[in-house]
């Protein structure tokens, strides 16, 4: 049977340029599955702990101790473990840290060695990683959707030094028959409104930010960000609401303060912001609200998801943890979770997860985070749960281009042999 023979982690940097973690698995038929492990900006206050060294070095954000618990600690337990069983590996490893957060070991650390082996193992297998993943892990038949990207085109929030409260602006190329198609959209929507709002606003508006999307200098609001994306789409040809939707992430604990939202000049309670909202949806092909309120305001989510017919999803409210999930799905919280590997730091954790949102009749969104690598994993695992979306940023920046890029092999790979949920993109998942 084969074994696990080394794991070997180092110190490498993410987008940022903040230190994060490369762990390489190796197997004894020589078998060598890696990971780069992402790390976000916009942090629910439930994630799980990523490791970090504190002292001068990084300003603090070294990760060499979550470096060595892998290489001591980890790679010693894990010698034992079978590689080809993702639960036993993932089982183990919460076996080796028993705080809440996994923040003994570093759910960062973690993670590295739970992905690394699956992918480890697909190559043993000689399988592609979401085949592996979608066969062996979920147990899944051999049928593929390929997700709608959602794609970040206009950037604020913590992500970017603009006057936007609205973390992201994101289109949806829902209209379209493939993924090389919806990417192709994406792209040149991206870039007309680049052009546009130079024109409009100046060079500046060009800055890019975390998630390559644009900073748009010169914007002063939410329906300033919607007004530029809807010319940008018509511009290009494409038509509003059949072809192309808008999503936020409004990420709306980085604009709370004092019990109230603070946004677009205005200071709004609950359900002011609710109503500004049901407002927009009004105005706007808006499809899409993630985070609509505070991290802990779960009254208030199931209060707008009861009133909206939109998707409404849950990411700093349930951090992919699937105790939180299950209290979000109990109180009607949403109707879509966000899902982030890192945000539980397991592969396992991840997919209990995502089941169970599946279960309850949610949608899963499959994400990267603003601080990310050139490691594609979650565009394997967004198609193999083939749960129909995925949020992986700007159509610019290779940590970002990377995931789409794995997205167009893959459907190389299957032949062009994968759906793609077009307008049905809510639903689409309940068929594979
Ligand atoms: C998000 O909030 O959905 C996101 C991707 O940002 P971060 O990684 O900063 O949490
Ligand atoms: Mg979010």
């Amino acid at each position: 049977m084969v074994e696990i023979t080394r794991i070997h982690a180092i110190e490498i940097l993410d987008s940022r340029g903040n230190p994060t973690l490369l762990t390489k698995v190796v197997l004894s038929d020589e078998s060598v599955g890696e990971a780069k492990v992402p790390s976000g900006a916009s942090t629910g206050i439930h994630e799980a702990v990523e490791l970090r060294d504190g002292g001068k070095r990084f300003g603090g954000k070294g990760v060499t101790r979550a470096v060595k618990n892998v290489n001591t600690t980890i790679a010693e337990a894990m010698i034992s473990v079978n590689p080809l069983s993702q639960k036993a590996v993932d089982e183990a490893l919460l076996g080796l840290d028993s705080s809440k957060g996994k923040g003994e070991l570093g759910a960062n650390a973690i993670l590295s060695v739970s992905m690394a082996t699956a992918a480890a193992a697909a190559k043993h297998l000689q399988m592609e990683l979401f085949e592996y993943l979608r066969t062996k892990v979920l147990d899944r038949p051999v049928r593929y959707l390929q997700p709608v990207p959602m794609s970040n085109v206009i950037n604020g929030g913590a992500h970017a030094g603009n006057e936007l409260a609205i973390q992201e602006f994101m289109i949806l190329p829902i209209g379209m028959k493939s993924f090389p198609e919806a990417l192709r959209c994406v792209s040149e929507v991206y870039q007309t409104l680049g052009k546009g709002m130079i024109k409009k606003y100046g060079r500046m508006a060009k800055h890019v930010g975390d998630e390559g999307g644009y900073c748009g200098f010169g914007l002063k609001s939410t329906t300033d960000a919607f007004d530029a994306i809807i010319r940008a789409i018509e511009e290009v040809g494409y038509r509003p609401k059949k072809d192309v939707v808008l999503g936020i992430d409004a990420a709306a604990s980085g604009f709370f303060e004092n019990g109230k939202y603070h946004i677009d000049g205005e200071q709004l309670d609950p359900p002011e912001l609710r109503d500004f909202y049901i407002n927009l949806e009004r105005s706007y092909p808006l499809s899409i609200v993630e985070d609509p309120f505070e991290e802990e305001s779960f009254a208030d989510f199931t209060d707008y998801t009861r009133r909206t017919k939109i998707q409404v999803i849950t990411d700093d409210l349930t951090v992919s943890n699937p105790q939180i999930v299950k209290r979000a799905i109990d109180e009607k919280a949403g109707n879509a979770l966000l899902l982030k590997v890192n945000q539980i730091g397991t592969v396992s954790e991840a997919i209990e997860s995502a089941k169970l949102a599946n279960s309850a009749g949610w949608s899963v969104v499959v994400s990267h985070r603003s601080g990310e690598t050139s490691d594609t994993f979650i565009s394997d695992l967004s198609v193999a749960l083939s749960n129909g979306q995925i949020k992986t940023g700007a159509p610019a920046r290779s940590d970002r281009v990377e995931k789409y890029n794995r997205l167009l092999e893959i459907y190389d790979l299957l032949g062009g042999e994968c759906g793609y949920p077009s307008s049905e993109f809510r639903i689409a998942w309940r068929k594979y």
